[in-house]
């Protein structure tokens, strides 16, 4: 049987965390086994799904490059087909109208509580009797006529064998008083319209599958696998929420993560493959089973994701991170023409990068001039004996071709200043670092001095150098 899995969000917030692990698994399983994936928005919950939502739910399957084969299905495109499922039960008998006035509910359930037992409906319309008593009408929802006897067994492939009885469940209802279906079994309709094989969803619903497997046998509807996946917590222990930090899948965009990092880190977290750390997306489709994921709860832990992230800065492609860079170099406003490529501005900073966004604040005097120098900075290496340093420096960087301005020939400007004055390299390098960037970090002095270019790079050394002279008269 070809496997088919989904992920089926409510659209009432953005993607986040938890949302996106759950559809990361549903998908690696589907491309494992060369499947099919599903997407399906679960828009009933009219007051809480909103446009926005549905947006930011495709912004962050896209970014993450989770590829839906189907979809996407919206659930209120479907009330009809729903409708008619309700209408075929009512008439088989596996759904009954249920005409009870709010008071009646009430009055049982008081009594229910005051006996000490769960509230649930008792079934008092269930019987031939009330429904002829009724005409079909009067105002009723239709609640589905759960099997009273034997339990409900599934076997959870990340949790193992489950079972509930069937005194534990409700008659649930199916339709409400206005027409419209409800959520547990519109889930029930698609899984089965849409032939999922394996149901992969958060734990959070697994008090939804022995109802939804009674309505599915109820159908004569095929009962899919069901995996649920653990929580994600933060640091402290608790369920992971805002306060924890960035949530959504579009903030750690924004906060300068690959897709790839957050793959990897989302995989790992609550899934294991051997001690390996490192999974590129193909090895992840290769690798990957529902019996490797962990039932207990994992920690989100921040650094972890920024080392993921370091890593792929550092072995994704120049080119590749380059394209990822540029959003975040629009985000803050530079115009890339009056820099270098930002292929020049990866090899140079992913090193000392552990996200885009710091790469991009970082590389800022390679294409905007800066007013004054970092004060720290400039009153540890600017100082009179830096004068005449930098003066030979600026000459042999001067004197080279346009053409031959390159890496090589700057570094080799810097040591020949140096062995000039016999002084240290660094003697050159600290005050032609402050010089050409303002600040007292960079990557490689002579990379940086490179990317920065020549005309500007001399300018810089000229305003360094009158900074020097005010500082030499002002001790005078
Ligand atoms: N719509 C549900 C949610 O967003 C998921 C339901 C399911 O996967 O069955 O939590």
């Amino acid at each position: 049987m070809k496997v088919k899995t989904r992920f089926a969000p409510s659209p009432t917030g953005y993607l986040h965390v938890g949302g996106a692990r759950t559809a990361l698994y549903s998908w690696l399983y589907a491309r494992h086994a060369q499947g099919t994936f599903v997407l399906r928005i679960e828009d009933t919950d009219l007051e809480r799904s909103t446009p926005e939502a549905i947006e930011a739910i495709m912004d962050g399957m896209n970014w993450l490059q989770l590829s839906w084969d189907e979809g996407p299905f919206f659930q209120t495109k479907r009330f009809d087909r729903y409708n008619q499922v309700i209408d075929n039960m009512l008439e088989k008998g596996t759904a009954y109208r249920c005409y009870c006035s709010k008071e009646r509910l009430e009055t049982m359930r008081e009594a229910q509580m005051a006996r000490g037992e769960k509230t649930r409906y008792d079934g008092h319309c269930r019987c031939d009797a009330v429904q002829k008593a009724h005409h079909a009408d009067e105002p009723s929802v239709v609640r589905f006529a759960n099997p009273q006897e034997g339990s409900v067994i599934f076997k959870d492939i990340i949790r193992g064998p489950i079972e509930i009885a069937n005194k534990e469940l409700d008659d649930l209802i199916i339709r409400r008083t206005d027409g419209s279906p409800t959520y547990n079994f519109c889930v029930v309709v698609d899984d089965w319209d849409m032939e999922i094989t394996h149901v992969i969803r958060g734990e959070d619903h697994i008090n939804n599958t022995p109802r939804q497997i009674n309505i599915l046998k109820a159908l004569d509807a095929p009962v899919p696998q069901y995996g649920h996946v653990s929580m994600i917590l933060g640091d402290d222990g608790q369920k992971l929420s805002k306060r924890h930090g960035a949530v959504s899948v579009m903030q750690y965009r924004d906060d300068g993560y690959l897709p790839e990092a957050l793959l990897n880190y989302l995989v790992r977290l609550g899934w294991s493959h051997g001690d390996q750390e490192i999974f590129s997306v193909e090895e992840m489709m290769n690798y990957f089973s529902l019996e490797g994921v962990s039932k207990s709860a994992s920690a989100f832990n921040t650094e972890k994701l920024l080392w993921l992230n370091h890593h792929y800065i550092n072995h994704a492609g120049a080119d590749y991170v380059a394209s990822h860079l540029m959003w975040h170099m629009n985000q803050q406003g530079y115009d890339l023409d009056k820099g270098p490529d930002l292929i020049t501005i990866v090899k140079l900073f992913a090193e000392r990068c552990k996200t885009l966004k710091e790469m991009a604040e970082s590389c800022r005097y390679c294409y905007e001039d800066f007013e004054q120098f970092d004060e720290e900075a400039a009153k540890k290496h600017l100082r009179p004996v830096a004068r005449q340093p930098l003066e030979r420096v600026r000459d042999k960087l001067a004197a080279i071709d346009a053409l031959s301005w390159s890496t090589e020939n700057i570094h080799h400007a810097i040591q020949s200043s140096a062995d000039e004055l016999e002084i240290g390299m660094g003697k050159v390098g600290m005050p032609l670092r402050v010089a050409v960037t303002g600040i007292g970090q960079s990557p490689s002095v002579d990379a940086t001095v490179f990317a920065i270019g020549q005309a500007r790079s001399l300018k810089r050394i000229e305003m360094a150098l009158s900074y020097i002279q005010e500082r030499e008269s002002a001790a005078n």
